[in-house]
């Protein structure tokens, strides 16, 4: 069970979570991410320390710390629990402080975007001891682990996770989302959003019977509830369109978190901890129905467009380009060719000056920055009657820069200039769902 930051956000809601952990009798491994905000403000702190923006981070800290001397002052009730939690927050912000007397680095930065998991999850020990819920910390950094590449390894997560659990008879384990150690050995994390991931790659190393994301929204949904004005849960997913949603801008869900539970085959359930009692989304092997299931979308896209008439008739000028992507570790996201050009997308452009300096040789290079790619999910969408014709119709008005149909059965993606998104996902949800 894993409960997002908005869930433990607040005491009222650990309280919540506590009865939601102890509302059965099965064994269950509890992954907390840090309090709301908490790790946004640590990314701050961190900046202002990179900045040597001391004064600006030694404020940001004192604030941080106030915030959660009042939260323990909420969340417990014994003496023996406001000192047991006094002391974490001692030792966690004492951290924060010394680090602030030391030359800031790179492994220091991860240190410092660790502390929000370590604090939640000690204070939600304490609150757990505190109301007599039998359970035991299992810290993350003693079994989750990447590799140099950044990669978690499913198996070597899983040899020492048995280890640790071999050790005890409890039946509730609480441990930190996000974070890990790197091939270093060093305090590293799963990148933003990341207890997703921690969630679904302990499920997938203890071959759990589910993995149970717990946010502040009822699963996810047909259209982004943020922009249109209708949406509705979806309830089940097959996990290459779950997929491909998360990946393509369904902010529920953080994209990495599909393939563990894929490979292993542990359904995913996306519940809503406002309202444990609605059904949320169910993600497993099965997509459940056939048809047009979801649109999202994804910004700060760049296209890429490589046009040479020595493309013509020729053989291996893909590879070519492809390679250049490859040397930069750059990952492209759509592709259409035709015969004289080849169009691709990436999200991530650090690289792109270089990039581009080494495509020139091959023909003439034009980019398109801010773009939008606008993904339409479904089980077999592309062999569902009409949705083709509805599609395109929907868009009509929309000036639409790439698109790419039949690389997946379950995804039709559009790139769109920014500025057309919010009208691009209306006339979707209108001509796709009725809505
Ligand atoms: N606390 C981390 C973040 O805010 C990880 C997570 O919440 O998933 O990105
Ligand atoms: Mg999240």
């Amino acid at each position: 069970m894993k409960f997002g930051g908005t869930s433990v956000g607040k005491p009222e809601r650990m309280n919540q979570v506590s009865q939601l952990i102890t509302a059965d009798d099965e064994s269950k491994i509890v992954v907390l991410s840090a309090l709301s905000g908490t790790t946004n403000s640590l990314v701050d702190i961190s900046n202002a320390m990179a900045a040597g923006n001391k004064s600006d981070a030694k404020q940001l800290i004192e604030k941080l710390e106030n915030h959660y001397k009042d939260f323990i002052k909420q969340l417990l009730k014994t003496e023996t629990g406001l000192d047991a939690a006094g002391k974490v927050l001692q030792e966690h912000f004492e951290f924060l402080y010394i680090i602030l007397r030391i030359s800031f680095s790179e492994a220091l930065n991860k240190d410092i975007l660790a502390q929000g998991e370590l604090l939640s999850t000690k204070l939600f020990s304490i609150y757990l001891t505190e109301n007599n819920i039998d359970h035991a910390l299992l810290p993350a950094l003693e079994f989750m682990t990447i590799d140099a590449y950044d990669e978690p390894q499913v198996g070597a997560i899983k040899v020492k996770l048995a280890q640790l659990l071999k050790q005890s008879d409890k039946k509730i384990f609480i441990t930190q989302g996000y974070i890990c150690r790197n091939a270093k050995g060093e305090v590293d994390n799963l990148k933003r959003g990341g207890s997703d991931y921690s969630a679904s790659l302990i499920a997938a190393a203890i071959n759990a019977s589910v993995c149970e994301i717990w946010t502040d929204i009822d699963g996810m949904h047909n259209n982004d509830p943020r922009i249109v004005n209708k949406t509705f849960a979806i309830e089940q997913l097959s996990f290459e369109e779950a997929a491909e949603l998360a990946y393509f801008g369904a902010k529920i869900l953080h994209p990495a978190s599909i393939w563990p539970a894929q490979y292993y085959n542990v359904p995913v359930k996306l519940l809503n901890t406002m309202e444990p009692s609605a059904k949320g989304t169910l993600i497993a092997e099965k997509a459940g129905s056939v048809g047009v299931k979801a649109v999202a979308a994804k910004d700060g896209i760049t296209a890429i467009r490589v046009k040479s008439s020595r493309m013509l008739l020729a053989y291996g000028f893909l590879r070519k380009v492809f390679e250049v992507f490859e040397k930069y570790r750059t990952s492209i996201d759509m592709i259409t060719t035709s015969e004289v050009a080849v169009s691709v997308t990436i999200d991530n452009d650090v690289n792109l000056p270089d990039i581009i300096k080494e495509l020139e040789p091959f023909g003439t290079v034009e980019i398109d920055t801010n773009h939008t790619i606008v993904s339409i999910v479904g089980n077999e969408i592309a062999e569902t009657k009409d949705v083709m014709k509805k599609l395109f119709d929907a868009i009509e008005p929309i000036p639409v820069r790439m698109v790419s149909y039949g690389g997946s059965k379950h995804n039709v993606s559009l790139l769109i200039a920014r500025n057309y998104k919010e009208q691009t996902l209306q006339l979707l949800n209108t001509g796709l769902f009725g809505l």
